[in-house]
């Protein structure tokens, strides 16, 4: 029997307007992602991320080129959210996470585009970067809800979550896209400016896996819920590779679904990066493959490597990558990632 998306039923029951409370509380001193900079987020104060009180959306589609079961045959309905509380220096998508390109919208056009997405036929709303616009996500979520959506939510995050975030999005989220960038935290200070996430990630991890486990899909392969792990494969071992799938085959289990990617490009700030200035090349993709299969994953999807010569993907041009190589560990086609 189809289970209706978390915020519909937390809707129905009232307790989504509980998380609306804990989301305005947490944002009152802003303790919304772990930099807790204790800015007053409701009032516009702006912190760490920049980002002020309502959402910033810099575009949103019918997305074919998520993972498969995010895409689906209709397309993801994929909202690209302004400001980010990573700042990495190699962003993809860093016209809008770091040069705050977007458009202030209010909560209930924030909802509209919600609704419209899923009046296009979308199989789910995809939210990219959303952490730090927790409370008006929320509150368009439960306008969204009011007025009928009814499809599946997708938080499609870097993985920096604080356990409080993640503990409002309990039952929210019907699927989380999380990436796991690093395994050690000199590279995740250098290029992330986040010592810590190593630990905030593995942990969040942990958590949301917890909340919505393996994931699944309808008969046609579409996602209702749990969880995809993205890794983007960086130069020089830059991403911990090895460590990074070691920990998701012991800690989350080796039925969890990965995504390896293989689109880095040295965008934004990473020419000034001698080591991660190019694209990765074909030994390092092929060990990052040999990674996987060491570890034991079995499902996901990995990209096609194409000799670094990845064409650039940011903001609206985001699409489906070239088909795959060789098929991936359960002979679907693979999808391309979101912000890097
Ligand atoms: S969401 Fe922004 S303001 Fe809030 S703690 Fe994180 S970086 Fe600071």
């Amino acid at each position: 029997m189809r289970r209706d998306p978390g915020v519909v039923r937390l809707a129905r029951t009232g307790e989504l307007a509980s998380r609306i409370d804990r989301a305005r509380a947490l944002a009152g001193a802003c303790r919304i992602c772990p930099r807790a900079c204790g800015v007053d987020r409701t009032t516009g104060e702006r912190g760490y991320c920049g980002a002020g009180g309502g959402p910033t959306v810099y575009s949103h589609m019918a997305h074919p080129g998520e993972e498969p079961p995010v895409s689906g045959v209709r397309g993801s309905g994929t909202i690209f959210f302004s400001y980010c509380t990573m700042s990495c220096v190699y962003c993809q998508n860093y016209r809008f996470s770091q040069a705050h390109e977007g458009r202030d919208r209010s909560v209930d056009e924030l909802a509209g585009l919600m609704l419209s997405l899923a009046g296009r036929g979308c199989h789910n709303i995809n939210l990219v970067s959303p952490t730090h616009f927790l409370l008006p996500i929320l509150e368009a979520l439960a306008t969204a809800a009011e007025r009928g959506l009814n499809i599946p939510v997708i938080w499609n995050t870097s993985g920096y979550e604080s356990s409080e975030t993640l503990s409002i999005l309990d039952g929210v989220v019907d699927v989380y896209l999380a990436d796991l960038r690093y395994s050690d935290a000199a590279a995740a200070a250098r290029y992330s400016d986040a010592p810590d996430y190593v630990d905030v990630a593995r942990r969040a991890l942990v958590e949301m896996n917890r909340q919505v486990g393996v994931l699944e899909t309808t008969e046609a392969g579409v996602a209702t819920r749990g969880l995809i792990v993205r890794h983007l494969v960086l130069p020089d071992g830059r991403s911990g590779t090895r460590r990074a799938l070691g920990f998701i085959a012991e800690r989350l289990g080796r039925e969890t679904h990965v995504s390896l990617m293989a689109q880095y490009y040295p965008a934004y700030r990473a020419s000034e990066y001698p080591e991660i200035a190019r694209g990765i090349s074909r030994g390092e993709w092929d060990d990052a493959r040999a990674a996987l299969a060491e570890a034991g994953l079995t499902h996901g999807w990995v990209q096609a490597y194409r000799g670094g010569e990845v064409s650039p993907i940011a903001g609206t041009e985001l699409r489906a990558d070239d088909p795959p190589e060789e098929g991936p560990p359960d002979g679907g086609p693979r999808g391309p990632g979101n912000p890097g």
